[in-house]
């Protein structure tokens, strides 16, 4: 049943939208409506920024004992635990995330940053005496940047919010969420957590609307940082505005990493392995190894195992608990898959698998799982994020000329080596240029640094990294 939201989360509470804009929320699965919600507007934003404002300027949240925030950051991961079948099959829902998927990161990921970081919180030094080398002691304090906007994509809706907002609180900041407005049904359900987590008032607000309305966010003068999950091109964007207007900025962004597969893999396990790091979330993951590099002397073993397990995949309704690939969050998304996938075609690789829209679906934006083999790692599906079921193998020579064509990516945020010898695919993790890369599986770790080089983006995320990126350093001479 269609659900219907009415008021905009903003100062603690629940508050009348200042116009009678709403967004609608489509089920990938059916096209059916799955519910709408209000779309917030400038002078929402400005309620908003104001209330953060208020609660960092005048509140004691930002100078509170971090063992208070700490206990504000661990209600709020037990009322989201609550409501973990609601947020999951919601995401589900909205982008075509498999359960099980949805329910690992959207709902455990999300709960475990939470916890994750009132421990860091607790455990963070703020202030630091430091002996100088020319004989007095320095405070090195650390203290919250500010009122921070974070801005979130469709792909994980969740997960990508908590991201932010978990070390944000744990920092003493205050933050604007503004949700994609594909998926923007489940930050609701974060808002009805955090109120009854007891978040106090202006310490959370949500802003749901488009693009539009996040560029009046980054340049709202009431902001201290802008944190941005999002493409590249609109991080290039965002981060020109902060430049301008000096604003901290962490953009993480697109994605075509490579999962190299050495001479001596184990080409089961390769492909067991490449579900999460090649195909997570249909395709829709930025950090998935979609170039896969095979060495010439097994190429053809390569494209046989691949297209096999592609073929064998299950396609269907997320919300089936056994479903592997579900369908593409939007029409318009499946269509620009569907332009990759005759622009490769076009392009001169060869269609091993898929390339259509699976049988038996008359409804949904489904789009087969799809292998390009001969794939030239200078064509157009081999550079540019697709963002949906298709992956390419490219051949390489040797080992030297499998990291040169990884590197050769406007691109670095993941990657993946596989190999009998983990100690020879570590060797080469290290001469990969990305900010993430996985031996024989690739796993996010919370408690390590989580981003992108290249045009994958600037600053981390997760780990003690992401907390620091929250926090403004002060020196405080105390000379004697
Ligand atoms: P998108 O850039 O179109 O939108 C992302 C968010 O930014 C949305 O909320 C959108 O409304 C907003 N937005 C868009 N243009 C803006 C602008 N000029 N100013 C302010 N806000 C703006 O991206 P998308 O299609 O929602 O998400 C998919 C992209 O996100 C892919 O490129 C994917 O690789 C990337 N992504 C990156 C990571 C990462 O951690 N590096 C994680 C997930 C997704």
């Amino acid at each position: 049943m269609a659900v219907a939201y009415d008021s905009l989360f903003i100062d603690g509470g629940w508050a009348t939208p200042a116009s009678d804009r709403r967004i609608d929320v489509v089920n990938a699965t059916t096209e059916e409506s799955l519910g709408s919600v209000p779309e917030a507007v400038e002078d929402d934003v400005d309620r908003a920024v104001r209330a953060a404002r208020q609660a960092f300027d005048d509140s004691p949240w930002a100078t509170a004992e971090p063992a208070e925030r700490a206990a504000v950051l661990n209600r709020f991961a037990d009322a989201l635990e609550k409501r973990t079948d609601l947020l999951t099959r919601t995401v589900s829902q909205q982008n075509g995330m498999p359960l099980s998927l949805s329910e690992q990161f959207e709902g455990g990921y999300a709960v475990a940053l939470l916890r994750y970081y009132a421990a860091l919180a607790t455990s963070t030094e703020f202030e630091e005496r430091r002996p100088s080398p020319l004989g007095f002691d320095t405070l090195v304090r650390r203290s919250a940047i500010g009122v921070v906007g974070a801005i979130v994509p469709w792909n994980y809706p969740v997960v990508l919010a908590i991201t932010k907002i978990a070390p944000a609180l744990a920092a003493g900041c205050s933050v604007v969420v503004k949700p994609s407005p594909g998926t923007v049904l489940d930050s609701f359900v974060l808002a009805e957590a955090a109120a009854e987590a007891g978040v106090p008032a202006g310490v959370l607000n949500w802003v749901p609307g488009g693009r539009e309305l996040g560029a009046y966010l980054v340049s709202h003068p009431g902001v201290d940082k802008i944190a941005f999950t999002g493409s590249t091109a609109a991080g290039r964007l965002i981060g020109e505005q902060c430049g301008r207007l000096m604003r901290p900025v962490s953009l993480e962004l697109g994605g075509k990493s490579a999962a190299v597969v050495l001479d001596d893999a184990d080409l089961d396990k390769v492909t067991e392995g490449l579900y999460f790091a090649s195909l997570a979330n249909n395709g829709q993951t930025c950090m998935a190894c979609t170039r896969i590099l095979a060495p010439r002397s097994r190429y053809d073993e390569v494209v046989d195992a691949i297209g096999g397990w592609l073929g064998a995949l299950q396609v269907g309704d997320p919300l089936d608990p056994s479903t592997q690939v579900g369908p593409l969050a939007s029409a318009e998304h499946r269509e620009r898959v569907e332009g990759y996938i005759a622009k490769g075609r076009g392009e001169g690789a060869r269609l091993v698998l898929g390339g259509g829209r699976p049988a038996g679906f008359d409804r949904g934006w489904f789009v087969e799982p799809t292998l390009f083999a001969d794939v030239d790692n200078g064509s157009t599906i081999a550079q540019q994020e697709i963002f949906g079921p298709v992956l390419s193998v490219i051949a390489f020579d040797d080992d030297e000329d499998a990291v040169r064509i990884a590197n050769d990516s406007e691109y670095g945020l993941g990657g993946s080596v596989w190999s009998a010898d983990a100690a020879r695919a570590t060797e080469i993790a290290r001469k990969v240029q990305t900010g993430t890369i996985g031996v024989n599986g690739y796993v996010v770790d919370l408690n390590a640094p989580f981003g992108g080089v290249k045009g994958s983006g600037i600053g981390r995320e997760f780990g003690p990294e992401a907390l620091a990126g929250y926090l403004q350093l002060k020196s405080i001479y105390l000379p004697a």
